[in-house]
């Protein structure tokens, strides 16, 4: 979407690639969506946003690991064949890389799609602001 496609998305709001990167609350645009590692906030300390109404989920996860494990075993048999290091050289380098790598992910692919579905709530949310949706099925 271009931008100004609405006048609700400028108005301070950090875009939906800025908020995943930093960790930003889409509403007023601080760094207060993540409470610990990947955990979310329940709610933003600055603007009062409920972060808690919005069903991410773990639906990232998965796919997410998948890709990172496949990323990093094609980047090991490289290395491997490159230079052919010994065996603790490799547990050394994966490990933490790739659990750097799915937190890292996770935090910017959770980020992401929270903003996107604040985005993509803040049209409709202005006139049915009080609906309780939270009958999971
Ligand atoms: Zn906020």
């Amino acid at each position: 979407m271009p931008e100004g496609a609405s006048p609700q998305e400028t108005k301070g709001q950090p875009g939906i690639r800025q908020a995943a990167l930093f960790g930003l609350c889409p509403q007023c645009g601080e760094k207060t969506l993540f409470a610990s590692g990947i955990q979310f906030a329940s709610r933003c300390r600055v603007c009062g946003l409920d972060y808690s109404r919005f069903n991410v989920g773990d639906g990232p996860a998965g796919f997410l690991t998948l890709i990172i494990g496949a990323v990093m075993v094609t980047l090991a048999i490289w290395l491997d064949v490159a230079a052919s290091p010994p065996f603790w050289v490799h547990a050394l380098l994966w490990v933490p890389l790739t659990i750097a790598a799915v937190v890292g992910g996770l935090r910017v692919s959770k980020a992401a799609l929270l903003a996107a579905e604040y985005r993509n709530r803040a049209g409709e949310a202005v006139s049915t602001s009080s609906d309780d949706e939270d009958s999971d099925a």
